[in-house]
């Protein structure tokens, strides 16, 4: 539509891959004042050395909220488990669902090759929305979308099969005081849980979870 500001949603597996893989391109869309939808697919109660369930759930409820406050952003979190997010159809309809309402433009994901099963059933999950946005008879008390938006993928660092190659790359220097900002806000991950992982294990993945 040309008549409406341009709309991204990430849609990522934890409270904070959204923000801590596209947040550069978040803050630019709001600086233009565009929209901006930022999906978790799972709760992340699994994300911590010292507590878990519902108390650390709410807790990164609230930090994801916060960063998303930083840009004037939105962030949603689907009472998912982290750690046993599954590519059933039940979890496909709520995807179709969720880009059927918020009607994006773009929307960005993990890269089905991740280390992470929540993350690559993310993006499994996207890819089997895709087409079916389309299709009225799929979630039929949802309105379809005329038209796909466009999908892509979030960087990363695996190289098996094939590295992340970006087909699109900006520079997100004026933007780094407010990525950092975000990624403030998940104090549980960024200064407690993340950190704990880099002393334990190199999972290739630096420190993306
Ligand atoms: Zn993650």
């Amino acid at each position: 539509m040309a008549d409406r500001s341009p709309r991204l949603l990430i849609l990522g597996a934890h409270p904070d891959d959204a923000d801590y893989a596209a947040g550069g391109l978040a803050a630019f869309y709001r600086r233009a004042g565009h929209v901006v939808h930022m999906v978790s697919m799972t709760n992340g109660d699994a994300g911590h050395h010292l507590t878990f369930g519902p108390d650390l759930a709410r807790r990164r409820l609230g930090e994801a909220n916060a960063a998303a406050a930083v840009i004037g952003a939105t962030y949603e979190i689907l009472d998912l488990h982290d750690g046993e997010l599954l590519p059933t159809i039940e979890n496909r309809r709520r995807v179709i669902a969720l880009i059927r309402v918020f009607m994006p433009d773009l929307v960005l994901t993990h890269r089905p090759n991740d280390y992470h099963p929540d993350h690559r059933y993310t993006s499994q999950l996207l890819q089997d929305a895709a087409y079916m946005v389309t299709v009225p008879a799929i979630v039929p008390d949802v309105p379809h979308l005329a038209a796909n938006p466009v999908v892509a993928y979030l960087p990363d660092d695996f190289t098996r099969p094939y590295p992340f190659e970006p087909t699109v790359a900006i520079d997100v220097g004026p933007v780094f005081d407010q990525i950092v900002s975000m990624l403030h806000c998940h104090a549980s991950q960024f200064y407690e849980w993340l950190p704990r992982g880099l002393k334990c294990a190199n999972t290739g993945r630096r420190w993306m979870m």
